[in-house]
């Protein structure tokens, strides 16, 4: 299983909490959380680099 807050795995014998997620709209609306306190994961909000043309065209 997968912590929802920081996206790792929690693995065997580590304390974590569960929520029932009734509105989620997938299976399995079974939430994990590690019952410690864990860095909640970074969304990145700079712009991904796009690909930038070849100037090395002639
Ligand atoms: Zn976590």
């Amino acid at each position: 299983m997968r912590c929802a807050r920081c996206d790792e795995l929690i693995r065997e014998g580590e304390q974590y909490t569960t929520y029932d997620n009734p509105g989620a709209s997938f299976a399995g609306s079974t939430v994990y959380r590690h019952a410690t306190p864990c860095p909640r994961v970074q969304t990145q909000t700079a712009p991904k680099p796009t690909r930038q043309p070849s100037l090395r065209h002639r």
